[in-house]
């Protein structure tokens, strides 16, 4: 579907009697997909690919991995596939209800902790699979932690996700803080709400095709969900509380226009790995 038919895909049937080293070493995809896929396909561990190179597959495992590579040639992404992607040092159901957790997303996660205050009250908006209220209440379990999503199929991953890590978090439908009750207040909120602009090339390129368009895009200009979360957030921090929201590589200074203006205070954007800055935020003052 994803693949023109005037192109045809690479020939990877892999017969009964191939060794799992022939495999990989005439795979058609890149070599740490292939070395994922088996692994997953035979239930092996990275070393035991190695110390079972030699071992000649069956023909149902022969069609099981021809299957996955399939799947993989067609573009769908290794998360899905696999059903699982590690965020933080934790490794996360992740199916194609939700968005799938970014290492630039650590950054957000890195932020929060060193801000968050002894049994403080955080607020996620939009958790998608649960990674970054998953992340932080497994690092400070004295945390109350509350996450939010409008979607119920995100919610489910969310749950079965902290129940996986055995974290206490809090989940709630709703769409924003519209679902919230009124009068809680938290110390911090974060977000990675939808930020790229509708119609942004990359939405149909590469693994983004198999996301959730609404966790990617606001269908407008990339800003409109960030706004909301700027301009309702004061009515849900205690007083000298956190808004900080991950956001795209030429978003930092219009994110920091909305939190100035907002009233926040101490408005700063820090940079990802790569350099870019990816996370704004501010104080609010109270
Ligand atoms: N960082 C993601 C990307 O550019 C987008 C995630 C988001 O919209 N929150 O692929």
């Amino acid at each position: 579907m994803h693949t023109p038919p005037d192109s045809p895909l690479p020939e990877l049937s892999i017969s009964p009697g191939t060794t799992i080293g022939a495999v990989l070493n005439q795979s058609p995809l890149d070599a740490v997909d292939a070395r994922i896929l088996v692994c997953h396909g035979l239930g092996l561990t990275r070393v035991q690919l190695i110390t079972q190179s030699d071992r000649v597959l069956g023909p149902e495992e022969a069609a099981r991995l021809s299957e996955l590579f399939r799947r993989r040639i067609t573009g769908e992404p290794i998360a899905y596939i696999i059903g699982e992607r590690e965020f933080f040092g934790l490794a996360l159901h992740t199916t194609p209800d939700v968005l799938i957790p970014r290492p630039e997303t650590e950054l957000l996660v890195e932020l929060a902790l060193e801000r968050l205050p002894p049994q403080g009250r955080m607020l996620d908006l939009g958790t998608g699979t649960g990674a970054i209220a998953i992340a932080i209440a497994h690092h400070r379990p004295d945390a109350e932690v509350t996450a939010v999503d409008v979607s119920a199929a995100a919610l489910e991953i969310a749950r079965r996700n902290a129940a996986r890590h055995a974290c206490a978090v809090n989940l709630v439908q709703s769409d924003w803080y519209a679902g919230l009750p009124a009068g809680g207040r938290h110390h911090l909120i974060v977000s990675n709400p939808p930020y790229i602009v509708a119609n942004d090339p990359h939405l149909s390129q590469g693994d983004l095709r198999f996301e959730p368009a609404d966790a990617l895009t606001d269908h407008a200009d990339g800003l409109s969900a960030l706004r909301i979360i700027v301009q309702h957030a004061p009515a849900y921090l205690l007083a000298a509380g956190w808004l900080m929201m991950e956001h795209g590589y030429d978003q930092a200074a219009s994110v920091r226009g909305l939190l100035a203006a907002g009233g926040f205070e101490s408005v700063q954007s820090w940079r990802d790995l790569a350099g870019i800055e990816r996370v704004s935020g501010g104080r609010y003052p109270g």
